[in-house]
């Protein structure tokens, strides 16, 4: 017998924006090719697991018969653009975001025609059937050339009052510059990135650096620039080495901007707007910073008469498990009363465009599968999120989706004990250090360092001092932590919070102050 392959395929769904149709598709082809189960991901997109072998092409083209595609949702391209999903149309604000990162994602796709060769042409007739986005443009591929880029590529768009994206998380974030309801331009952030590989010194999860202001005309160019610049200076030669994190590391911000400006004619040509379009050198970015989150759980109105729910989905897991049942709610929601729903970047679904008196009927029908809403779980739950881990990636060294709920279930316990439990603060965990539920702003992070050789249980690096805002690193509090042991470590952080916060400073803010070498002191002298 050969070895039976099994596969993660994976969606591009910009911004998470996604119908009522394509998200019964993903069910129906969950539940025939895949493991029964979809999960959302923490760039609004979402993933099949368990996708054997002989399923894989079935399952890559009936995705692109539902108009979603799996096309640069993986590899060494730009991947799923992130944009603030919440469907809040008071002013033109978001509406006009998720508009242009629809517009990005067009931009940054490859335009190989490989993937339709090989995934949509029907094998028997040759013929080509519907596609996602124009498909027959030349080769070889006017932003990618034919190299593509070392590493891949992550681009998200948020407002400063509202960072559910977790904007300085990507390579190339853009953080909306707002005059009343005008959006008048983006402060663009570069050289985010959260992976890493603790073995290797010059390794390390970054926040990005803020590097210059544009216009919204503006932005097909200077994302075309910093796109070249990085496909041709990256770091081909070491893979640990390739995200433009370490590009911008090395070189230096002023010389990577000087790189930029020297890339701009190329990048306006691509675009096809007139050369000088951008300013030479780029001004700085505009004093505009991210100020805000927001989760957008529970009803909220859209502003245009309709109302949209956010629903926390534990670890972004559709699936029925014993009285949870999940994915039956969410089937009978998406065939009788949702149209419309957005993924949301802390793996979340917002069920879009509801009439008011459609709300008895949907919370009703929740409770009847065991679906709890927003404000039937703790803060702790509702701000955690965690990456698959075991048993469905290749990489992971230990749990962390399958084992996050015990951990959570251990610290509500603690934080009621202490009076805590109204606390807002992020956990966020993942089963190896590539970060892919980005721990390392969290205000407290589990990061997956190793396995007990006999019982096989977890062991996870601490970190403490992020914050919701995702703006700021937290730092290594203890290593090797046994999974059963996370919230005896934590305790005399969370005591001493009590005892001695200011008024009105969150967990991460307290910690960022007071520093870890003096909470581990406190801690000795517990
Ligand atoms: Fe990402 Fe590592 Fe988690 Fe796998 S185990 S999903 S690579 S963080």
């Amino acid at each position: 017998l050969g070895k039976a392959y099994s596969f993660m395929v994976r969606n591009r769904i910009p911004g998470g924006k996604i119908t009522a149709t394509q998200f019964l598709g993903e069910l129906d082809i969950a539940d025939e090719l895949g493991n029964g189960t979809i999960r959302i991901t923490t760039r609004q997109s979402i993933q099949l697991h368990g996708v054997v072998k002989a399923n894989l092409w079935s399952t890559i083209h009936r995705i692109n018969e539902i108009k979603l595609s799996t096309q640069s949702a993986c590899g060494d391209v730009t991947r799923n653009v992130c944009c603030c999903p919440a469907p809040l149309r008071q002013n033109g604000l978001r509406d006009r975001l998720q508009e242009i990162a629809d517009e990005i994602a067009v931009h940054v796709r490859p335009k190989t025609q490989a993937y339709h060769e090989i995934w949509i042409k029907d094998p028997q007739s040759g013929e080509r059937q519907q596609v996602v986005g124009p498909p027959d443009e030349p080769e070889p591929d006017p932003i990618y050339g034919k190299a593509y880029l070392p590493r891949k590529f992550k681009i998200g768009l948020a407002l400063s009052d509202d960072n559910c994206i977790d904007v300085y998380d990507n390579d190339l974030g853009l953080l909306g510059v707002t005059s009343g309801d005008e959006l008048v331009g983006f402060n663009v952030l570069v050289g985010g990135g959260m992976g890493t590989t603790p073995s290797k010194k010059n390794c390390f999860p970054a926040l990005a650096h803020r590097l210059t202001f544009v216009t919204p005309d503006q932005l097909l160019p200077i994302i075309t620039a910093i796109i070249l610049v990085q496909r041709d200076f990256g770091n081909r030669a070491d893979r640990s080495q390739a995200r433009m994190k370490y590009l911008i590391h090395n070189l230096g911000l002023a010389a990577f901007k000087a790189k930029v400006e020297s890339y701009l004619s190329e990048a306006e040509s691509i675009c096809g707007v007139a050369d000088g379009s951008l300013p030479r050198p780029l001004p700085a970015p505009n004093p505009v910073d991210v100020t805000r989150h927001d989760d957008h759980m529970g009803w909220h109105a859209q502003g245009d008469g309709k109302f949209f729910l956010g629903l926390p989905i534990e670890n972004g897991r559709v699936k029925d498990d014993g009285p949870l049942r999940l994915k039956t709610a969410l089937r009978k929601l998406f065939t009788d009363h949702v149209s419309n729903a957005r993924l949301t970047a802390q793996q979340n679904i917002l069920l879009c465009d509801l009439e008011e008196d459609q709300r008895d009927t949907i919370q009703q029908l929740l409770a009847e599968h065991g679906v709890v809403t927003v404000d039937q779980i703790s803060n702790a739950r509702r701000f955690a999120f965690a990456c698959p881990a075991l048993p469905t990636c290749g990489l992971a060294i230990t749990e962390s989706e399958r084992v996050l709920p015990t951990v959570i279930g251990a610290v509500e316990a603690e934080l009621s004990l202490l009076g805590l439990a109204d606390e807002q603060f992020t956990i966020r965990m993942t089963g190896c250090p590539n970060g892919c539920a980005r721990p390392y702003n969290a205000d407290i992070g589990l990061v997956g360092r190793s396995a007990d050789g006999k019982t096989g249980e977890g062991r996870y690096t601490l970190f403490i001092g992020g914050n919701l805002l995702g703006t700021r690193m937290n730092k290594v509090f203890k290593d090797q932590v046994p999974m059963s042991r996370i919230v005896d470590e934590l305790r005399p952080v969370l005591v001493h919070f009590k005892q001695h916060r200011t008024a009105g400073e969150s967990l991460g803010d307290y910690c960022n102050r007071v520093g870890v070498e003096a909470l581990l002191q406190l801690d000795q002298e517990t």
